[in-house]
């Protein structure tokens, strides 16, 4: 079938609507089509990777509704309403152990650019396959060929461009802190870097009964907008050590830190915040050739714990956590409007633009 697809054909872009050809959906296939999809900063870092097969369509906080399904699938109808999220195999030990964010097989399931064994391609741009099936989804797109398991049904009554960042980054954010460091009611919690995924961490924090909230961040607006989501202390990274003003707050140290910038120095930063049996969950993407120092003697003396967390984090599965965030949503604590600015498909670049320069959180795109 024909659609209309946001491709890139070079590195950074930009992106270019297109007609391309989507195959049928095949067996344990899942044929949505869009409503609305999130841009997160995993797009524009892959967008800017020099190395891909061009072109490329890339998304992965797709929502929208079901128009087809290949044979076997159980999990969805025609008609259902979905959130999307990352592929897994559902097979290997992590998968089957409840852990499908550390899926063994995660990078061919959600890297790879969707080619088929036999070498054929279910994106067609021209007759030239197109990189695509991007984290399970490929969403900046009218439609997206998506697996059972990247799939999560939701009632027809929510609003599917509210929920679309739920996918990704709210459930990022908000994993790292209620399944990766499952903080004690009444600790305290500092997240440093107020963009999408580290607001839904404070908002996590929040909701898990931390009663000292502090974040960080260099941009007076997003610190503003932390306030406004629960947080207690407000620090401007521009302004003096950061690590300083934590310890005096905390009285010696945080309980519990995310660090959602990806900068190696504010690692460091965020493990130096900590008090006595402190954790802090790594969440920020520093890019594969970075490195953190830290006091290893510290660490055993103080019993700090340094952890990485991507997607629904530990001992969680995304059918079960969006639920429980969708929950939280309809409770009003996490209101996850308060981060977003809406698009037109046809003004991607635009939201890419914003993405990039930090005016907009989270830019959610709407289509047709
Ligand atoms: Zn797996």
């Amino acid at each position: 079938m024909k659609i209309q697809a946001a491709l890139a054909f070079a590195s950074n872009g930009p992106l270019s609507i297109e007609e391309i050809d989507l195959a049928e959906p095949g067996p344990g296939d899942i044929l949505v089509r869009v409503v609305a999809t999130g841009l997160c900063h995993t797009d524009l870092t892959v967008l800017a990777n020099p190395q891909l097969p061009w072109p490329a369509l890339f998304g992965h906080e797709g929502a929208g509704v079901v128009e087809k399904v290949g044979a076997g699938v159980s999990k969805v109808a025609p008609g259902d309403h979905v959130l999307m999220t990352t592929a897994s195999c559902g097979k290997c030990p992590k998968c089957l152990s409840g852990n499908p964010s550390y899926c063994a097989n995660f990078r061919v399931m959600n890297m790879s650019g969707g080619r088929c064994a036999d070498g054929t391609c279910t994106h067609n741009h021209n007759g030239k396959p197109v990189f695509a099936r991007f984290l399970g989804q490929s969403s900046f797109a009218s439609h997206v060929l998506a697996g059972e398991r990247s799939v999560i049904k939701v009632d027809a009554d929510l609003p599917l461009d509210i929920l679309a960042p739920l996918g990704c980054g709210i459930q990022t954010g908000a994993g790292a802190v209620l399944n990766t460091l499952r903080p004690r009611v009444g600790s305290s919690f500092v997240v440093f870097g107020a963009g999408g995924v580290g607001l839904a961490a404070l908002m996590a924090a929040r909701i898990a009964g931390c009663t000292t909230l502090i974040a960080v961040d260099k941009v007076a607006s997003r610190l503003e907008l932390a306030k406004e989501l629960g947080a207690t202390h407000l620090i401007d990274a521009a302004q003096g050590d950061a690590v300083v003003a934590i310890r005096e707050i905390t009285d010696g140290g945080a309980d519990y830190a995310v660090e959602a910038v990806g900068v190696p120095k504010v690692m460091e930063q965020a493990i130096s915040a900590l008090g006595l049996g402190g954790s802090v969950a790594l969440v920020g993407m520093a890019g594969a050739e970075a490195s953190v120092a830290f006091n290893p003697f510290l660490l055993q003396n103080q019993g700090l714990t340094i952890k990485g967390s991507i997607m629904a984090g530990e001992n969680s599965v995304p059918d079960d956590f969006i639920a429980q965030l969708i929950g939280y949503w309809k409770q009003g604590q996490l209101p996850v409007e308060k981060l977003l600015r809406f698009y037109a498909f046809n003004d991607i670049n635009s939201a890419i633009r914003d993405a990039q320069d930090g005016s907009a959180i989270k830019p959610v795109i709407r289509l047709p």
